[in-house]
């Protein structure tokens, strides 16, 4: 049986000024939801949400989103 190496990663809820969703605890993914579509009801939005939502998280690496200290991602400036 393979090891999970990030099995002890679980869904946090961020709330910051920049950013408010769902993150892991592990490293510094975050959930970005892609939008409601038209013809979805409130019910199915809410299923497809979680739906996505726990396969996004199950299939980010931990690796490929590294906890910056001092500085979130969505802070860094670029150039
Ligand atoms: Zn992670």
């Amino acid at each position: 049986m393979l090891r999970e190496e990030n099995s002890s990663r679980e869904l946090v809820w961020n709330e910051g000024q920049n950013v408010e969703g769902w993150g892991c605890s592990e490293c510094a993914w975050v959930f970005n939801p892609s939008g409601p579509r038209a013809d979805e009801s409130l019910d199915e939005m809410k299923r497809t949400f979680k739906t996505q939502l726990s396969a996004e998280f199950d299939s980010h690496a931990c690796a490929e989103h590294p906890r910056v200290k001092d500085a979130a991602p969505w802070k860094r400036r670029v150039g």
